[in-house]
C-alpha cells in the first residue's frame, strides 16, 4: 500500500538523518574529566586524582588517574584541584513561589494578580538557578495555583528549550476544604486555591487520576495545615485528609507505579500519613518515638526542609512568632531523633517558599547542625534520592552507567560543608553548563 511504503520511506529518511547529525565524530562526544578528589555519592569513603570517562550523556569509567588510558581525541576537563561529586539532588522544591515578601503581596498575589505565562517566566528561571548552583535533579512539590506549569517547564527542559535539572514533579497537589490557601476572603468571594481541593475517598482517587493523567510524576498531599501552640505549650496541627481519603489516593498512586509525598508536622495528620502508607514525610517538624518506629517499619522517606522554618519569624508576643519558634525549636530534636533511628533522609529546602537568590546548600549547614556527617548530608542529596525516585545507579552517583550529571566546589564539602554554596563547576546529561574554573 503506498501509505505504508511512505511510512517506511520517511522511516528510513528519518534514520540516515539521525545517525549523520550524532554520528560523525564520534571521539569528539568524549569527555574525560580529571577529579582531584572524587565524592561518588555512594561510598563513604573519598578518592583522590581520579579519571572519569564521559560518552554522550553517560560515564563510561571511573578509575584511578595513573592507570587510565585516555581515549585518543577526548576533550579533558582538568578539575584536578577540585572536588568533584554526583549532581545533587533537592527533593522539595517550588519552583512556581518566589519567595515572595509580604509587604509585596505575599502568597496571596501569585494567584491573584499574575497570570501563568508571567509565573511560568519566572519559573525558568527558578530552574536555571537550581542548575548553576549543581542541582541536576529536582523534585517539585507543587504549583501553587499555576495548574500543570510544572510538566510544561519539564517538557521544555528534556526539549533543550531552556536550561535546567531533572525534574520530577507532582502538579496541583491535594488537600481538603479549610486545608489550603487563598484563606481569610469574605465567604462571598470565590478565590483561586494553590492546590486541588477534595472531600471524600471519590474527590481524593478522581483527583489522583487527574493528576497522574496530566503527567504527575509523584501525588503530593497536605496532611496538616494551620499550627499553633496549645495552652499546655505544645505545637497542635489541624489534620486534613481523612484516613479514608489519603488510602484512597495511595492505593490509586501507587497502581500507577507513582509514589506519593505527604506533607505533615505532627499529631493526628502525620500519623494517618503513616497509616495511609505515604511515602515520603514532608517536613516532619514533630516526630515522636512511635511515628519513626512506624517510619523504618514502612521504609517511609524523610524530607525534613529545616532551614526554612529559620526565616521570617513573626514577633515574639504574638501566637504567630510563638508558633514559629515552636517549629523549629521541635524540628532539631525530630531530625536527630530520625537519624539516629535509622530512617532514610532525603535533604530538601522548599527553595521557593524563601527566594531562589538564597544559596539552596545552606540546608547541609542545618543537617550537619544536628548531627549528620557531612559525607551522610551529601549522601542525602545524591544517591538516597536516586533510591527514593527509583533511579539507584541513575542519578546521584558518579560511577559507569550513570547520567553524566557531575559538579565540582574548590574548597573541600568534608571539611567546611558551606563549599556547596560555591559550586563552580556543573555538568548535566554529558553538557557543561558551568565552569568557573577555566
Ligand atoms: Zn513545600
Amino acid at each position: 500500500m503506498p501509505r505504508q511504503t511512505f511510512v517506511s520511506t520517511a522511516v528510513v529518511l528519518v534514520l540516515a538523518l539521525a545517525s549523520s547529525a550524532q554520528g560523525a565524530p564520534e571521539a569528539a562526544a568524549v569527555t574525560v574529566i580529571r577529579a582531584g578528589t572524587l565524592i561518588d555519592g555512594k561510598s563513604s569513603a573519598q578518592r583522590r586524582d581520579q579519571v572519569i570517562v564521559v560518552s554522550g550523556n553517560r560515564i563510561v569509567s571511573v578509575g584511578d588517574a595513573a592507570a587510565a588510558k585516555v581515549p585518543e581525541g577526548a576533550k579533558i576537563i582538568d578539575l584536578s584541584g577540585a572536588v568533584v561529586m554526583p549532581g545533587l539532588v533537592d527533593s522539595h522544591t517550588h519552583i512556581f513561589l518566589q519567595g515572595e515578601d509580604p509587604a509585596e503581596g505575599g502568597y496571596d498575589i501569585q494567584l491573584l494578580k499574575y497570570g501563568i505565562a508571567f509565573r511560568a517566566a519566572r519559573a525558568t528561571v527558578a530552574v536555571r538557578r537550581a542548575l548553576e548552583q549543581g542541582f541536576t535533579t529536582i523534585r517539585d512539590v507543587e504549583t501553587e495555583g499555576a495548574g500543570y506549569g510544572d510538566v510544561g517547564i519539564k517538557e521544555a527542559i528534556e526539549a533543550g528549550y531552556i536550561p535546567g535539572p531533572r525534574m520530577f514533579v507532582v502538579t496541583r497537589a491535594i488537600s481538603t476544604t479549610g486545608g489550603y490557601p487563598l484563606e481569610g476572603y469574605a465567604p462571598e468571594v470565590d478565590v483561586p486555591k494553590g492546590a486541588q481541593i477534595v472531600d471524600g475517598p471519590v474527590e481524593a482517587r478522581k483527583a489522583a487520576r487527574e493528576q497522574l493523567d496530566h503527567g504527575a510524576d509523584w501525588i503530593k498531599v497536605y496532611m496538616t495545615h494551620r499550627s499553633w501552640v496549645d495552652g499546655k505549650g505544645n505545637l497542635v496541627s489541624q489534620p486534613t485528609l481523612t484516613l479514608d481519603e489519603i488510602r484512597a489516593i495511595v492505593d490509586e498512586a501507587h497502581g500507577w507505579g507513582k509514589k506519593v509525598a505527604c506533607h505533615a508536622y505532627n499529631g493526628v495528620g502525620l500519623q494517618r500519613a503513616l497509616d495511609g502508607g505515604c511515602d515520603s514525610i514532608e517536613h516532619g517538624l514533630e516526630l515522636t518515638d512511635a511515628n519513626v518506629a512506624q517510619m523504618i517499619k514502612q521504609g517511609t522517606w524523610y524530607c525534613p526542609t529545616l532551614s526554612v522554618y529559620y526565616d521570617h519569624w513573626a514577633a515574639e508576643s504574638t501566637p504567630d512568632g510563638q508558633r514559629d519558634r515552636k517549629r523549629a525549636a521541635v524540628h532539631g530534636p525530630s531530625f536527630r531523633r530520625a537519624l539516629q533511628a535509622g530512617v532514610k533522609i532525603v535533604f530538601g529546602t522548599d527553595v521557593g517558599g524563601f527566594s531562589w537568590t538564597e544559596p539552596i546548600a545552606r540546608e547541609f549547614g542545618r543537617m550537619i547542625e544536628f548531627g549528620m556527617s557531612p559525607m551522610a548530608a551529601i549522601q542525602s542529596a545524591t544517591s538516597k534520592p536516586a533510591e527514593m525516585l527509583d533511579m539507584s545507579g541513575q542519578i546521584g552517583v558518579v560511577a559507569p552507567g550513570a547520567f553524566a550529571d557531575i559538579v565540582a566546589t574548590r574548597g573541600d564539602p568534608l571539611r567546611d560543608v558551606q563549599a556547596l554554596e560555591q559550586v563552580g563547576f556543573v555538568m548535566k546529561d554529558g553538557k557543561v553548563f558551568r565552569d568557573a574554573f577555566h
